[in-house]
């Protein structure tokens, strides 16, 4: 068995949640090692939709939607699926999620999700920007497409909710919808628009930034696949992994845990009870259509999210809670094409490049759990960012390199901490 390997903070997950903590606390003069055990990127982080969006800074959980994710127990193309089966946790969070379904909640997660997501929006322009990452990133908006009268209608608590937080977004007739986006069918009744939102093609941004870290002294260990965390008292003493038939062994002084939708089993190890549940979505990533939208584009009613870039196209997203199942669910991917066929002139490309799906780390109250972890000195939390991890990487890069450095946090992170569920 290999030595134990001195590292200064060790990350677990390579996802952009990982390799955003990772480059920021390389910035503030730390060591990394990224222990992953695919390639950098390989999870949720991989095929998602790119959108950078502070205009979804509502939560899931929201006063009317427990009603119709019930009825999707039969309805195995619905948007929002609840796939039928004993699991004790995922019932447990179900009850904390319907817990949350009010008001009250849904305005203090929305207060609470708002600067992440506003923070990280610009963090992660500028790191764009100063690095020269080729990641196809745009400044171009959001744009939320309506084709029923009475779904627009019900929809007016969003640029209410976003209003009360001062994040007012433009509310749109159909014409105009029309007019600001020629790829889609006519007959849109109404939208609205975010300009602040942004998008990027995110499995190059995790490629550029694994290069990143790797240049700035980082090592990121892949096909390392965590076996087993060891603690003694208040401290992690070692995280053993494999790779290959050889133990590597890593002694880290701080540990970070960025597991995605795969952090609760390792927390069990440590006595730690995280509800996060995967959050199994999908894509479809084509070359490039003729008339491919400007904009990312939301078909609200069927919940597709449409992204273009020069290298591509992409449908994604649906939300099937299906415990950790590896299939790629046929009917769920039609539902895709389906979906936007309703809304979009060249619903689909020429090619297709990859079907793709992803586990989001959901939480009953759609917040990550950010900060140190209870009881464990040397452990800090990063994870749990559900359908919107892309978009509050970098801010989460940058309050882990601070909690890690003993600095005030630039946010409160109190909404966040893992003691709200313990
Ligand atoms: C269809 C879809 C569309 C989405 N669209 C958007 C969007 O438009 N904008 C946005 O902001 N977000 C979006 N998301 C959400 C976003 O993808 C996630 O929130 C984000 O990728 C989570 O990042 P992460 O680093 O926490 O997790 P991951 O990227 O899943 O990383 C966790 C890593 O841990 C590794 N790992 C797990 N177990 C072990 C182990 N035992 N040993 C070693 N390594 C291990 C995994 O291999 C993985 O690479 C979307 C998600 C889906 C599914």
């Amino acid at each position: 068995m290999a030595a134990p390997r001195a590292s200064d903070v060790l990350i677990l997950g390579g996802g952009v949640i990982g390799l955003s903590c990772a480059y920021y606390l390389l910035e503030a003069g730390r060591g990394v090692t990224v222990i992953e055990q695919g390639t950098a990127g390989c999870g949720s982080s991989h095929g998602n939709c790119g959108t950078l969006t502070p205009s979804h800074a509502t939560p899931l959980a929201m006063p009317g939607v427990i009603g119709p994710a019930l009825r999707t127990l039969l309805h195995p193309d619905a948007p929002l699926r609840i796939a039928p089966r004993f699991d004790p946790r995922l019932w447990r969070w179900l009850f904390g999620f319907a817990r949350r379904c009010n008001w009250n909640d849904f305005r203090a997660a929305t207060r609470a999700k708002a600067p992440l997501l506003l923070e990280s929006r610009k963090l992660i322009e500028a790191l764009v920007r100063k690095e020269s990452l080729d990641c196809e990133f745009e400044p171009g908006g959001t744009l939320y497409v309506f084709r029923d009268a009475a779904a627009f209608e019900e929809s007016r608590w969003l640029p209410r909710a976003l209003g009360e937080i001062g994040m007012p977004i433009d509310t749109l007739d159909g014409a105009a919808v029309d007019a600001m986006e020629p790829a889609l069918k006519p007959g849109a009744v109404g939208g609205y628009f975010n300009p602040g939102d942004a998008h990027l093609r995110p499995d190059r941004y995790v490629g550029a930034l694994a290069d990143l870290v790797r240049a700035k002294g980082g090592t990121i260990a892949e096909g390392a696949r965590i076996e087993s965390i060891e603690r003694e008292d208040a401290r992690i003493t070692r995280v053993r992994t494999s790779r290959g038939d050889s133990r590597v062994d890593f002694s880290g002084r701080d540990v970070v845990l960025a597991l995605g939708a795969w952090s609760p089993m390792l927390a069990r190890q440590l006595g730690l009870r995280l509800p996060i549940q995967p959050g199994k979505g999908y894509s479809i990533t084509y070359s490039r259509p003729a008339s491919a939208p400007r904009i990312p584009l939301v078909l609200k009613e069927r919940s597709v999210c449409v992204t273009a870039w020069s290298s591509g196209y992409r449908l994604g997203s649906t939300m099937e809670f299906a415990g950790y199942d590896t299939s790629l669910n046929r009917t769920r991917l039609d539902a895709l094409r389906r979906g936007a066929a309703e809304y979009l002139r060249d619903p689909e490309g020429p090619a297709i490049v990859e079907e793709w799906y992803g586990w989001r780390p959901m939480t009953p109250d759609d917040l990550p759990m950010l900060g140190r972890a209870p009881g464990i000195e040397n452990l800090v939390l990063a994870t749990g960012h559900g359908m919107l991890g892309v978009s509050m990487s970098a801010i989460t890069g940058v309050l882990v390199s601070e909690v890690v450095g003993g600095k005030p946090p630039s946010l409160d992170l109190a909404p966040y901490a893992v003691a709200r569920f313990q």
